[in-house]
């Protein structure tokens, strides 16, 4: 049984289908435009798999221009568009519904110009998070943000859900690494929004496209921020004897005003299935591990890691263990980044991702372990501990029905108590149709009629991913 309500398809636009698929034949070839099932089927869902839907059709744009015009057929028709990225949304962003559109950015995948000399890249949505780091490594630069999912996930998606990595307590996530857009709006008018300068006049537009979850309009170009990469970096690994220990060791070197670059935890079902993966060395003996990157020159990294071994030594370290080659620091990497998959290997779970301020994150590290025991199931945690932003992965049977739901509410509860904490509902996956109904446990009613007016002054009609983020009923138009 599925927790998650869609909203019924209208009859109307279904009843419609071949007109509406005339109409975009007009637009767009043949290989641009995917309307029998079984191709459709290739775009039912995301990363959040427990949820599908066929959609009506799927476009796939080469140009702005095309997306401009599909766009504007699409708000002429009245039909609802889902735009579209890798669809590694865990939140279900990505997922569609029968009678919408899929807009999906796959053909336009390429980096249109590289600037040293304004330290940016310009590129086009469907280009993948990794593609760009490769293009400008061989010249000592790198795109800070990154997702574990940044083999497959694309910027428009990255700049759908504002999201970030294991790299980003350092360097920010997305919203600090993009300096400007263009923007396809519902009417199909291309806007530009920033640019390679680094502030733009006026309102802070950019600010709100980032994490807009496809609501506002459909990014085509991006252009963003490269960084001189560091002159070396080393991840240690910390053990400790309890979670509630690494939790506190973490807000203590916050606290200290020490900034590594990344700080992820793992707790011990983390640690088991990620080393059984990668071979990363990671201790099997600890209850719980930080991996701590440093970087910089060979004398900062030294007086830097100093300093956090004194702090981790003040909160019952056991282990301290230093990568010693380039190999082990990409294979410690590798287990952290394959986690998800690594835990896919051994059961089906849901990953939930609110943040927390890391002063709380003992407390809610003991109460999540709490939550899911209550329900008869089991956790695996492994998230961006410096950023408080958690993954608890919620182990369960897909195919049992009963332990579904039971691990979506032992979910919705652990989402609260980061609520509760002080934090909030998601830290880089989006709110999606996963979290849409939790929105009120975040904000008043005032909170999200304001926010609902913002999005129906781009999108009246609702037209753009409507099913997504705000609660179905209640809605503001104007
Ligand atoms: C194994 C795994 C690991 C992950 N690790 C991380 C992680 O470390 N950090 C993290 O932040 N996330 C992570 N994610 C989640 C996911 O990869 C990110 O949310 C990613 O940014 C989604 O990109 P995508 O291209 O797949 O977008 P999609 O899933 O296709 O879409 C995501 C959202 O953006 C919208 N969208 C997509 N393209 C556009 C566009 N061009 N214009 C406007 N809106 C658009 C969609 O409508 C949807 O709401 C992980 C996912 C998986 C499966």
């Amino acid at each position: 049984m599925s927790a998650i309500a869609f909203p019924q398809p209208d009859p109307g636009i279904l009843a419609r289908r071949e007109e509406i698929i005339a109409g975009l034949t007009a637009i767009l070839p043949a290989d641009c435009l995917v309307t029998s099932e079984d191709e459709r089927r290739a775009f039912e869902t995301d990363a959040l798999t427990a949820y599908r839907r066929i959609p009506l059709a799927v476009a796939l744009p080469r140009t702005t221009a095309e997306t401009a015009a599909v766009l504007r057929f699409c708000r002429e028709a009245g039909v609802n568009v889902v735009p579209r990225g890798a669809g590694t949304s865990l939140s279900g962003g990505a997922i569609p519904q029968e009678d919408a559109i899929v807009i999906g950015m796959s053909k336009m995948n390429r980096i249109l110009d590289v600037n040293y000399a304004n330290r940016t890249v310009r590129v086009q949505a469907g280009v993948t998070n990794l593609s760009i780091s490769d293009a400008v490594s061989p010249d000592g630069f790198f795109y800070a943000p990154d997702p574990s999912s940044q083999l497959a996930c694309t910027i428009g998606g990255n700049i759908g859900m504002n999201s970030g990595g294991a790299h980003c307590l350092k360097y920010g996530v997305t919203t600090n690494n993009v300096l400007g857009v263009t923007l396809v709006t519902i009417d199909g008018e291309i806007i530009e929004i920033g640019g390679e300068a680094m502030d733009a006049a006026g309102l802070d537009l950019l600010g709100l496209i980032v994490g807009s979850e496809g609501q506002l309009g459909i990014v085509t170009e991006a252009v963003v921020r490269i960084l001189r990469a560091a002159e070396g970096a080393r991840p240690v690994l910390f053990g400790f004897d309890s979670s509630e220990e690494a939790g506190a060791c973490v807000a203590a070197i916050i606290g200290a005003g020490v900034v590594p670059v990344a700080m992820e935890f793992m707790d011990k079902p983390a640690i088991h299935i990620c080393e059984a993966f990668a071979k990363a060395g990671y201790p099997l003996d600890v209850e719980a591990m930080l991996i701590i990157e440093v970087e910089g020159s060979a004398m900062e990294m030294e007086a830097e890691l100093q300093r956090i071994v004194e702090i981790a030594q003040q909160h019952g370290v056991r282990v301290v263990k230093e990568s010693r080659s380039a190999l082990e620091t990409a294979l410690i990497w590798k287990g952290r980044k394959s986690a998800f998959g690594a835990t896919g290997r051994v059961a089906d779970y849901i990953c939930m991702d609110g943040t927390v301020p890391t002063s709380q994150l003992s407390y809610v590290l003991k109460r999540t372990g709490e939550i899911v025991a209550s329900y008869g199931l089991r956790v695996a945690n492994v998230f961006h501990a410096g950023d408080g932003n958690m993954h608890p992965l919620i182990l369960y049977n897909v195919n049992d029905p009963a332990e579904q739901e039971k691990a979506e509410a032992a979910g919705m509860d652990i989402l609260r108590l980061c609520v509760e904490a002080g934090g909030c509902l998601t830290g880089e996956h989006g709110v999606g149709i996963e979290k849409r109904d939790l929105m009120r446990e975040q904000f008043t009613q005032a909170d999200l009629e304001q926010q609902m007016r913002v999005r129906a002054t781009f999108d009246p009609q609702w037209l753009l991913n409507p099913a997504k983020v705000f609660p179905l009923d209640g809605r503001v138009t104007a």
